[in-house]
This record gives C-alpha cells, structure tokens and sequence, in this order.
C-alpha cells in the first residue's frame, strides 16, 4: 500500500433508498454529508470520491437466500405493502436502491484489497438488522455481512473483525456470524421494550463462536466519557486479541444524544474519538485496511456532522479552516442520570474477566 487514501463511496443512485418523505430512514443525509465534505474543501488529494456500481444478485447471494431476493425485487415492483412485519416499507426502487449500497460497500472491499486506498466510507451502507432470510429495521440486504462474506471468500482474508456502533443492536450482523469465530462487536442501548431486544452481555456467541460475538449493553443517556471508556477497554483490547487483517465498521450514529429515537447520550465527541482509536488500530493491526459503514441517525444535522467529523479524522484530510471543523461539533451536550456511570462499569468488569479471555 503507497500512501494513505480514502474514498468516499457515492452513488447518485443511493437515492433509491427511499421509504417516503414521512419515514425516519432519509437518504438525504447521505448526499448532504457529501456536499459538506466537497464544499469544505476535503475530498481533495488524499480523500476522494469514488464511484460505485451496483451489486448483482450473485453479490447479495454471499449472505442471503434466493428466496429473500426475489421477494425483495418483485415487492419493490409492486411498490407497496411491507418488507418485514413493521416498519420496513416495500417502496417503489427499493431493490434497485438496495443494490447501489450494497455495490458501494464491496466496491470499498475490492478497492481496499486491491490496494487503490486503504479506507473507504459508505455512508448510505449498515444495514445492520437484515437477516440472511428477511428484512428488518429499515434494512433490505445486509451490506456489514456481505462486506465481511467478500473479505473472507472473494480475497481469502481468514480474520475480518466487525465492529458496530450504531444506538441499535447490530443483530442481523451476528446473527450470520454467531456459530463462527469471527469477531462482531456491537454497543448499542439496551433496555425494556427497546428494538430489536437483543444484545445483552451474555449474549456471546454460539458453539464455536463463543466469545467471538461481544455485547456491550448501555443504559439511557450513556454520556461521552462512558462511552469512550467502554469503547477503549472493551473494543481495542479485543481487536488486539483478534488480531484482524481488515476492520468493518458500522457508524451509525443515532447514540447521538439529540437522536429522537434511541435515547443515548453521546455527541460529536465521541465520534471523533472513536474514529480514531479505531483508524489507529487498523493501521497497527491490518496494515490500515478499514472500511467504514453508516447506518442509523435520525436528527439529519447530527448525522452529517457526525459523519464529516468521522471522515476527516479516519483520512487526515481537513478542512483547510481549522475553525470550519471546530464548528461541526456539538456546543451542548445532555447530562448523564446517576447510576449510568456505575452500571456501565460493571459490564465492562464483566466483559473483561468472562468474553475478552475466549479470544484467540
Ligand atoms: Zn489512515
Ligand atoms: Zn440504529
């Protein structure tokens, strides 16, 4: 690998991807985090746009059954009635959208394999809650696994790690990796009544995978600095012990505190040093091989700083004000109810003495 690049995956096409003006899901973010990133002058030199072409139903195949594809793409025709039993809407396009982002996403693994930039960032990919056989949670097809299924079958890459950060249980994602011992970890809120209702700390893996599938539950209005704890003692130390040759990772960013759906308390803060301990272990542990996703957000100026902050901080590419970046960041935050700290801690403890152990 000559230099450090990173492309900024986009397709016009991502658009597609559309439930209608009253859903939460909203592509808009996506072309918006891209005109930022273009208009402050970064997505020059070492950080580029890349286009992407759409993937194939060979490509979907990694990961999901014929059957599911071919319920998808004759609902999308039809235009109307529901991919999964809630909220998940076969809209008109929706197949079509569905396969510029997952075409997007393994053009980030190719690119990366193939040595044309060693990060890329799709940010209308994620898709975190689709199973191998349905839909879920606003997710057709899901491009975490199906990147993870192309590291692994397509470049030969024995160790993918996969981490997720989005305010919703990566479930879809260890659901096709839970008897492998193939590293998914996702922090996320968890607590009564709350989507998907997975994802506690017991919740480790299956048979061979025991331990290889890591839960980090967090409670409502987990602040920055807990966050951040957790993420370093938690996710670091098991990328250390996995010892990964590329790092997936999921950015939703509805833990976002103003997110009007998930209840967290994180802000830009907390991105912006997430997506450097993670950058920093790629480069000390896969030869910086990164590829990171999108996915959830819902409060449309959160999410776009949110993710601009990430890009520049994973690519080194700046705006070339200072002040320009300092102002995507949150000038308030929410406080964080007693107890939270404490209760994290303990999890953390537990994790640490009972799941990290089992990583070989
Ligand atoms: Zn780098
Ligand atoms: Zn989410």
């Amino acid at each position: 690998m000559t230099g450090n690049l990173t492309a900024f995956l986009y397709s016009d096409d991502f658009m597609k991807y559309y439930f209608g003006p009253s859903h939460p899901f909203q592509p808009g973010r996506v072309k918006k985090t891209k005109e930022l990133l273009e208009k402050s002058g970064v997505l020059e030199g070492a950080a580029f746009l890349q286009p992407t072409k759409d993937a194939t139903v060979n490509d979907l195949r990694l990961v999901h059954t014929q059957r599911h594809i071919d319920f998808v793409h004759s609902s999308s025709m039809r235009g109307f009635g529901l991919l999964d039993q809630g909220d998940t809407p076969a809209a008109p396009g929706i197949y079509e959208g569905s396969l510029a982002v997952v075409g997007a996403t393994l053009e980030g693994v190719e690119g990366i394999m193939q040595g044309r930039f060693n990060h890329a960032f799709n940010p209308a990919g994620g898709l975190h809650h689709a199973r191998a056989d349905r839909s879920a949670g606003f997710c057709v097809f899901n491009d975490v696994a199906i990147a993870m299924r192309a590291f692994q079958r397509r470049h030969n890459v024995k160790r993918v790690a996969m981490i997720d950060i989005d305010g919703h249980h990566g479930d879809g994602t260890q659901s096709v990796f839970n008897g492998e011992k193939t590293l998914t970890v996702s922090m996320h809120h968890y607590s009564n009544g709350f989507y998907p209702g997975t994802g506690s700390d017991d919740d480790d893996g299956e048979g061979e995978g025991k331990g290889y599938h890591i839960n980090i539950p967090l409670p409502f209005r987990a602040g920055d600095e807990t966050c951040i704890d957790a993420y370093r003692e938690i996710v670091i130390p098991a990328l250390e012990a996995y010892r990964p040759e590329a790092i997936v990772h999921q950015f939703g960013v509805d833990g976002h505190f103003s997110d009007p759906l998930v209840g967290l308390g994180m802000s830009t803060r907390s991105y912006e040093e997430i997506a450097r301990m993670t950058h920093d272990a790629a480069h000390r542990l896969c030869d910086g091989r990164y590829l990171v996703l999108g996915g959830g957000g819902y409060n449309e100026d959160a999410v776009v700083r949110s993710w601009a902050i990430m890009f520049c901080t994973i690519s080194g590419q700046y705006p070339k004000d200072p002040a320009v970046f300092e102002s995507w960041h949150d000038k308030t935050g929410i406080p964080e109810p007693d107890g939270v700290r404490g209760e994290v801690r303990g999890t953390v403890d537990r994790l640490k003495r009972d799941v990290l152990p089992l990583i070989q």
